[in-house]
């Protein structure tokens, strides 16, 4: 299974790898440390280094099935030897509240029977929404609460490969109300030990404990059954 860089190790800072195709300011590499917009992760940001010359890297988006950089200028050419450089202030606090939101899926889900119907992630705050009967704001906080205890206790976090045909035999992987996405036949399987197995193709951290502490910000209601929720991350003690 060919990996892309940044699924293969998602604390990798720096990369080298040659330029495979430009069109003005938009361009394909061999491989990237880039994570493209998408599945509610924003894309990363960073530069692309050639010799002493550097293009900000503005926006990443995967179109067709290959992930396009887009910079702030023209200039780099097919075949160029390029370093890598992520902006990983930005790119850990992602990861960060992706695990997070994870963790506060399974809970709202093992705790209330919850589906997660889309989840935005931010820089200040994560928007999960959720298709949940009650609304209970206290009950709400609850469950924060209770993330924050499985936080304490530092589960692992790891990634796996399974066929499609397994997941689909067992319907308790797939939490997303959608289902499955289309066409794909080899599923990354992102695993909270014990706890929590779903399909993915984001950045996480490694362990919980890595994720700080989650704090409640607000919850609406947007209809008959669909919850917002909204929280916010507070740093760990030795944040790396
Ligand atoms: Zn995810």
């Amino acid at each position: 299974m060919d990996e892309v860089e940044y699924l293969k190790d998602s604390y990798k800072k720096e990369f080298e790898t040659k330029v495979k195709k430009v069109k003005d300011k938009f361009v394909v590499l061999e491989n990237t440390i880039f994570y493209p917009n998408s599945g509610g992760q924003p894309h990363d940001e960073g530069k692309i280094i050639r010799d002493s010359d550097e293009f900000k890297v503005v926006y990443v988006g995967k179109f067709d099935g290959e992930i396009s950089h887009e910079v702030d200028k023209e200039g780099l050419k097919e075949g160029d030897e390029v370093k890598l450089v992520l902006d990983w202030e930005r790119r850990y606090k992602l990861m960060r509240s992706h695990t997070a939101a994870h963790l506060v899926s399974a809970i709202f889900h093992n705790e209330a029977g919850a589906k997660i119907t889309g989840n935005q992630l931010n820089l200040d705050k994560t928007r999960i929404d959720f298709s949940l009967d009650e609304f209970d704001k206290e009950k709400i906080i609850e469950y924060i609460e209770k993330c924050n205890e499985y936080i304490e206790k530092d589960l692992k976090v790891t990634d796996s490969y399974m066929s499609r045909e397994e997941v689909e035999k067992n319907p308790d992987l797939v939490k997303l109300a959608k289902g499955l996405p289309e066409g794909i036949k080899e599923l990354r399987m992102l695993e909270i030990e014990g706890l929590d197995k779903q399909p993915d193709g984001g950045t996480h951290v490694k362990s919980l404990k890595e994720i700080g502490k989650i704090v409640f910000v607000k919850a609406d209601n947007k209809g008959a059954k669909n919850r917002r929720v909204y929280f916010s991350l507070e740093d760990a003690n030795n944040n790396c």
